[in-house]
Formats: structure tokens, C-alpha cells, sequence
């Protein structure tokens, strides 16, 4: 990287652009977004250009040689400019995990690509540096009308989002400016350099690319270059009044008093989350002044089901003062709960039926007033003041006693069983049929086979009997056990997280696969709510089976603690909760069958899953990132990466943490797992926790045989195992020699399938009679080849890696 470069990008960052209107009105901010989407190359702006240069964060973009064009002005100032002819970016990430992720997409650990066009984006000084190259170079303006028009027509479709993100910066009065680059290559299509310091992560480096029916945004690179510092979220919602209709049609009507506080000076935008499927019909303040918003701006209802987002942008007619408090509401309508058939109904759209401010670390105080058709029962987040019936319909209060991170509830023609357990009480909620879907499945009459047929053609067997399709179960059958159990699982969990934080837990059905834990509220599968036989004929393997009898339910409820009281801080963070959510569930799973058999087979299960290599020819779900990586895991080339890389190995890293923390001789084994538990559970509540966090956590308890690095540090186990990628393969090789004080046995422990600096303590054992195994000891793997000396008493028949499953790995 070049001097200039770095130059360029030094006065990229000095610049201070000052805010184009720092009040406006309504109409006047809608005014200027329209202006915005309306911009065109400038005719008079096009020179034919050689060698101009942009370096952003970690990445430069030479524009060798070609055409370009620049926007024309809006209220004095440059947004854009595109480009077409050869041009080249490079950028190598610092982060070893970046490498890994540019290798895991394009084969190669560094950015460097040629490209055809570019288009360019920016509030920051862009169109001055490249200005003042072309003029050092001495390139004239030329005059090129078929090339404006060609862009024109293309710029009219790219600028609304731009546009938001541009008017952002400029009714901002302290602007923190953008760049963003579209490029076309030949080799790998087009993709997108974005440096937003707005963003948690400002240089974010990837593309949009389909799999299937699905398309995703493929993250290659995304980093914080070290010049840039945390802008932290704007505004921290504090408390949300919600009221909400339900009407028999299933459509919805709201409305949303939020109460917010600006954290950073001088911002003017908020963005919220609402599902695309409610329209916002109005916003305004706390003196009733009507507000600027943005909601999928420009698409009509078909296109924005379709490519619109669950973004929504209010514009505050002024920037409040840093600390100051202030309301914004809102009013909406459309349909967010769908109809699952047999008169089935859920909220389809989960935390965005109502908008909702900042992410999951956001704790804020709720006040639901719900009205719902009478027909349906009603569970909400919170805790219930009243409910009462008016004609057609029954309306409902709930107020949080804690702060949640998200409001949720659920309906139905629900059955109820209630178990209560000292101070605390469960409630589990189903519906008296089984959804459309499901009971198809399990009415369906047995395939109609004719008789079988002798070679000649007589019968040998009479065709099968069409009478053994039992009639469907009922998902309340399940009440009374899940209840109990629930129950059970809340003490079992108050080991680890302390006293259950609530008063109430309800749990409520949900048609589909997947589960969720609201504060006080489940969604749980109907398939968890079925008896072996059903799971069966709807088709469930042995494995899914279990999965949805024996851990799905308590992994929801180990997520009121780990989820719903402990948050994530960003995307890198978020397998903490998942982690220990499922490795509880599965240790509530094994209280309540033989102790270790249902998580050591769940353990196998994990393993093997990781190591599997698709049909398709893609990595196998190891190879495919580290735990940090969160949902980036999920992208074109690996669709359910989260799933298949979050559970399995998070699961196993609460697990080796536990063996590591084991204390053997002290009454309870896992006094030090449970203490750490409890300690976070205690110091993040209501708050987020990061992945260093929890490393410096496990410090705090750590054991003198788990210093590997020296100096009281874990980072050789969050680097491996947490921050890295891939599994250790085993391999012993030995000689055994008898000597005077015994059987010598040396030998190499041969590790591979992980990156060099991989350290891990191994423990090694002797079979000596069949199925008699001791501890010979523990052998620090690092690197390729590490020998080993051990002396027993008895002459081993044969060396086993880990038989306790203490360490993931893949024994040779
Ligand atoms: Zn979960």
C-alpha cells in the first residue's frame, strides 16, 4: 500500500462536512429525499480518466482507465459518480478470520479484482479527491451524450436507497459520512465496498447472490479499520405503549408511543424495525407536529412483499440534545398474523408487529394494551393487569416488570393446564386442533397398495387394511406432562442463572418448526406438543424426535435467562446465548433419564454433523467459519450455516468449558461451570454480553491446569475454538518398553484438520483389559507432532484418545 494512498484516506477522515438543513419540516425533508431520488449525471462533469485512486479503510480502488461521470450537484454538493473501463481493488483484511471468510468465497485470502464499471456513492470528500487528481493529470472534460443517457436510465432504479442513507448525513448536524462503491467483474459478478462509520463494522466488503429460490448477502470482509472510532447507536428506546386490534379478518391496527433518548449528539433519523406487511399511516410528536417517515419508499404492495425490508426511517423535526428525552407516535395497519388452516392462527411476523428501536441489547419497559376477537385466548410478554370482554371482542393489559428486549404474543382456541411450583406458576397454552398443514399429514390415508401377487398371478396376500390411520391427536393431549416438565426445568435452570426473574411463564403453541423465548413467553412447536406415534407418521426421524420432545422445549425456557435476560451485544456475539441455552437443555434432557447417555449421544450427533461433507461439494459445516461469525454463517454457499455451526459447536465449547472447570476430588464437580453461569447471569443481566466478556468470565474461575498460554489467559481457547476455524484430527503412535519402574510408553500425538498455532490439552488413556481403561495423562497438543512419555503400572493393549468425549475432535 503506497503513501498516497494512505494520504488520500487521512483527508478522507479530516474532512467536516456541515449539515445541509438541520431543521426541516415534514414536507421540506420529503421534499429534499424526492430531490435525492431525482439526481442525474451531470453532462458537463464526464473526462476521460487515467490512474485516479480512492483507498477506503482497507481497501483500494484504482480506476486505471476509462470514462467518468459525476452526479450533478444538489444544494452545492457531489453524492455520486460512476465509471466504465478497466479498474482494479484490492484489499487485504488484518483479521485472520477475514482471510478465512475472502478464501472461504473467492479461493484467495485477498481482495483482487479486476472490474468494468463502477458505481459510487458518498457524503464524504470523494468527488474533491477525485477532482483534484483529474486536474493534476490535466484530463479535460469531454462530452459523451450516449453514455449519460445509458447511465441515467440505470441511476434512476440505483438512487432511492442511497437516498435515505445520503439524507442521513445531511439533515444530521454532525454527519458522519459514507462511501459506497458497486463494481462489476468479470470473474465474480457484481459487489459492493461500503465504508459506513456508522456501522459497528464501517468497511463491509460482499454481494447478493441467490441459492435456489432464496438470494442472500454474502459477507466477505467486514471489519473496524483502526482510524475509525465506535459511533455507538444514536437513540436507546426507554419505554414502549402499545395498543393494539386484532379484528376477526386477522388483519391488525396499532398504534406505538415511543419514548427514547438520544445517546449521541445532533442525529435527527430514527430506524426502527416494523414488518413491511403494516403500512404506517402516521407519525408524529409529542406536541402532536407531524413527522417525516420512510417505509419502503417508491414499491407498491406487491414489491414490497416481495424486495421491500421491515425498515422504517423517522425524521425528527430537530436534533435533540445529547441525553434529552423525547416521543415519537406511530400509527399502522395490514396483517401480521397468519392463518395456519383448521383454524390455527399465530403472529407470523414475530418482534415486528410492532416498531421496535435498536437491537437485542435495547432493554426497554413495555405497556401492551391488546383488544382480540373473544373467540381466541391471549398470551402477551408482561405481566397481566386485567382482561375484559365487550362485545365481539376481550381486550387485555400487560405491563413488564423487568425490562424485555422485545414484546411478543400469541393466540388461538387454546386449551390451558397450569402447574405452579412455589412462587412461580407455568402456564402452557395449545390449540384444541392441529393446523392445516400438519393434519393433512397425519389423515392422510395409508398408500393404497393392491395385492401381492404370486408369479402366476394369484393373490398371496390380501391388500393391506386402509382402517389403521389413527385419528389425529389433539395438541392439548400434551398439556398436563409439558407443564410439569417446564416446571421441573425452571428449578433445574435456577442452578445456573438464578431464581427464575418472573413471576409467570407462558408457553403457547405455534404452528411450524421453529420455537422462540419471548421474557415470560415460549412459542413452542406444535411438533413438541405431539406423542411419539404422531411425530412419526408426520414424518419425524428418530434423531427429530428427540430433538423436539427431549430439547427444543428446554432449550426455549433455558433462553429466559440466556437470551432474554442475558443479551448479545452484536452478530460475533450472538452464539453465547444459543450455546448455553441448548448445552442446559441438554443437561435438564440427561436429569431426567441416565445421567451423560442422552448428552453424549447428543454430543456424537453434533459431531458427526460437523464433519459430514455435503453432497454438494461445499465444505463440511466446520470448515466453514468460526462461532463469531453469527449469521454470516448463513449465505449463499452454506444456507443454513447458523443452524448447522451455532448449535453443534457452541454446544460443544459450553461443554469442554465444563470438563476444563471440573474440579475432580470437591464434593460438586461443577461448582466452578455452575458459578460462572450464575456470575454472568448476575452481572449482564438486562444488559448485552460480548464474546471478550465471557472470556474474561471463564478467566475469573479458570484452573491452573486450563493456563495453557500462562499469565491466567483463555485466549488459546476462545482463538481455537470460538474465533477459529476447523476440528482437531488425532493420531497416537507409540512403543512400549518394560523398564524397572514399569511399561515406558513413548510416543507422538499427530494433530491435524486445524491451523498451526492450534493448542489443546488431550487427555490419553491405556486400555488395559477389555473395556479397563486409566488415565495415562494429559498431552498438550500444539502444532503437528508432539511426543509423550508416559510410565504405567500395566501394559497397555492399546492408546485411546478422549473416550470420555471431555474435547471435539476426530480420533484416526
Ligand atoms: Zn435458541
Amino acid at each position: 500500500m503506497g503513501f498516497r494512498g494512505f494520504w488520500v484516506g487521512l483527508a478522507a477522515l479530516l474532512c467536516c462536512v456541515a449539515p445541509v438543513r438541520a431543521q426541516t419540516s415534514a414536507k421540506e425533508t420529503h421534499e429534499l429525499y424526492d430531490s435525492l431520488n431525482a439526481l442525474r449525471l451531470n453532462p458537463a462533469a464526464v473526462f476521460n480518466v487515467r490512474q485516479l485512486e480512492l483507498q477506503r479503510g482497507d481497501a483500494r480502488m484504482s480506476l486505471e482507465e476509462g470514462t467518468l461521470a459525476f452526479y450533478a450537484p444538489l444544494h452545492g454538493r457531489v453524492t455520486g459518480a460512476v465509471f466504465a473501463g478497466t479498474g482494479h481493488v484490492l484489499s487485504v483484511p488484518r483479521d485472520a478470520v477475514e482471510k478465512q471468510q475472502l478464501a472461504h468465497f473467492l479461493g484467495t485470502a485477498i481482495l483482487d479484482q479486476e472490474f468494468q464499471w463502477a458505481y459510487l456513492r458518498f457524503t464524504d470528500r470523494t468527488a474533491e479527491e477525485l477532482r483534484s487528481q483529474i486536474r493534476a493529470s490535466d484530463s479535460p472534460a469531454i462530452s459523451d451524450a450516449p453514455f449519460v443517457a445509458r447511465w441515467n436510465a440505470e441511476i434512476e432504479r440505483l438512487n432511492p436507497p442511497h437516498s435515505l442513507r445520503i439524507l442521513l448525513d445531511w439533515v444530521a448536524q454532525k454527519p458522519i459520512p459514507y462511501f459506497f462503491a458497486a463494481v462489476n467483474s468479470p470473474q465474480v459478478e457484481t459487489f459492493e465496498i461500503t465504508l459506513d462509520q456508522r456501522r459497528d463494522e464501517p468497511l463491509m466488503i460482499g454481494q447478493v447472490r441467490a441459492s435456489g429460490e432464496a438470494s442472500y448477502y454474502d459477507v466477505w470482509t467486514a471489519s473496524r479499520p483502526r482510524e475509525f472510532a465506535p459511533a455507538g447507536p444514536a437513540f436507546r428506546a426507554l419505554r414502549y405503549a402499545i395498543e393494539t386490534k386484532v379484528l376477526p379478518d386477522n388483519s391488525l391496527e396499532g398504534s406505538a408511543t415511543i419514548t427514547a433518548r438520544a445517546d449521541r449528539e445532533g442525529e435527527r433519523m430514527l430506524v426502527l424495525e416494523l414488518s413491511r406487511a403494516l403500512s404506517v399511516e402516521s407519525a408524529g410528536d409529542s406536541s402532536g407536529e407531524e413527522l417525516a417517515f420512510f417505509q419502503n419508499e417508491g414499491l407498491n404492495k406487491r414489491e414490497r412483499n416481495r424486495r421491500g425490508n421491515n425498515a422504517l426511517v423517522v425524521v425528527l423535526p430537530r436534533a435533540p440534545n445529547r441525553g434529552e428525552e423525547f416521543t415519537v407516535r406511530l400509527e399502522y395497519s395490514g396483517s401480521v398474523i397468519s392463518d395456519a388452516g383448521n383454524g390455527v392462527v399465530y403472529v407470523g411476523e414475530h418482534g415486528a408487529w410492532y416498531p421496535r428501536l435498536g437491537a437485542s441489547e435495547s432493554f426497554a419497559d413495555y405497556d401492551l394494551t391488546l383488544h382480540w376477537p373473544r373467540k381466541f385466548r391471549l398470551v402477551a410478554t408482561g405481566t397481566k393487569i386485567n382482561e375484559s370482554e365487550e362485545g365481539d371482542f376481550r381486550t387485555g393489559h400487560w405491563r413488564t416488570e423487568k425490562p424485555i428486549s422485545v414484546a411478543g404474543f400469541n393466540l388461538g382456541d387454546y386449551l390451558s393446564v397450569s402447574v405452579t411450583d412455589g412462587s412461580t406458576s407455568v402456564e402452557v397454552y395449545a390449540n384444541r386442533q392441529l393446523e392445516e398443514a400438519l393434519n393433512s399429514r397425519l389423515n392422510a390415508p395409508a398408500p393404497l397398495l393392491g395385492p401381492v401377487l404370486n408369479s402366476r398371478g394369484r393373490p398371496v396376500l390380501p391388500p393391506p387394511s386402509m382402517s389403521h390411520s389413527a385419528s389425529p391427536p389433539s395438541p392439548a393431549d400434551a398439556l398436563q406432562h409439558l407443564a410439569r416438565e417446564i416446571s421441573a426445568s425452571l428449578r433445574f435452570f435456577e442452578t445456573f442463572g438464578g431464581p427464575f426473574p418472573l413471576r409467570q411463564l407462558n408457553v403457547s403453541q405455534i404452528p411450524g418448526t421453529s420455537g422462540q423465548s419471548w421474557p415470560g413467553l415460549l412459542y413452542l412447536s406444535t411438533l413438541s406438543f405431539l406423542p411419539a406415534g404422531a411425530q412419526h407418521r408426520a414424518g419425524l426421524s428418530q434423531a427429530f424426535q428427540e430433538h423436539f420432545s427431549e430439547l427444543v422445549p428446554y432449550h426455549e425456557v433455558a433462553h429466559q435467562w440466556w437470551g432474554d435476560v442475558v443479551g448479545w451485544r452484536s452478530y460475533r456475539d450472538q452464539w453465547i446465548d444459543e450455546a448455553i441455552a441448548n448445552y442446559l437443555g441438554l443437561l435438564f434432557a440427561d436429569s431426567r433419564k441416565i445421567p451423560e447417555h442422552t448428552l453424549h449421544d447428543w454430543l456424537a450427533r453434533y459431531r458427526s454433523q460437523l464433519i459430514a461433507q455435503p453432497a454438494n461439494g461445499e465444505a463440511a459445516p466446520a470448515e466453514l467459519g468460526p462461532l463469531s461469525l453469527g449469521n454470516r454463517l448463513t449465505n449463499s454457499k452454506s444456507p443454513a450455516g447458523f443452524e448447522q455451526v451455532i448449535y453443534s459447536k457452541g454446544t460443544w465449547v459450553i461443554h469442554m468449558l465444563r470438563m476444563l472447570l471440573r474440579q475432580p476430588g470437591s464434593k460438586n464437580l461443577d461448582e466452578r461451570f455452575n458459578e460462572l453461569l450464575r456470575t454472568i447471569a448476575a452481572k449482564y443481566a438486562y444488559r448485552a454480553l460480548t464474546t471478550d466478556e465471557l472470556q474474561r468470565e471463564v478467566e475469573a474461575v479458570m484452573t491452573p491446569a486450563m493456563d495453557l498460554d500462562g499469565g491466567r489467559s483463555m485466549e488459546w481457547f476462545f482463538e481455537d475454538w470460538v474465533r477459529g476455524t476447523g476440528i482437531p484430527h488425532y493420531k497416537v503412535e507409540y512403543n512400549v518398553k518394560h523398564g524397572e519402574s514399569g511399561f515406558q510408553i513413548r510416543g507422538t500425538l499427530r494433530q491435524g484438520g486445524v491451523p498451526h498455532g492450534f493448542v489443546a490439552p488431550v487427555p490419553l488413556y491405556a486400555e488395559i483389559a477389555p473395556g479397563q481403561r486409566v488415565l495415562l495423562g494429559t498431552v498438550i497438543a500444539s502444532g503437528e507432532e508432539t511426543p509423550f512419555h508416559f510410565t504405567a503400572a500395566a501394559a497397555p493393549r492399546k492408546l485411546i484418545v478422549d473416550p470420555h468425549m471431555t474435547l471435539l475432535c476426530v480420533r484416526e
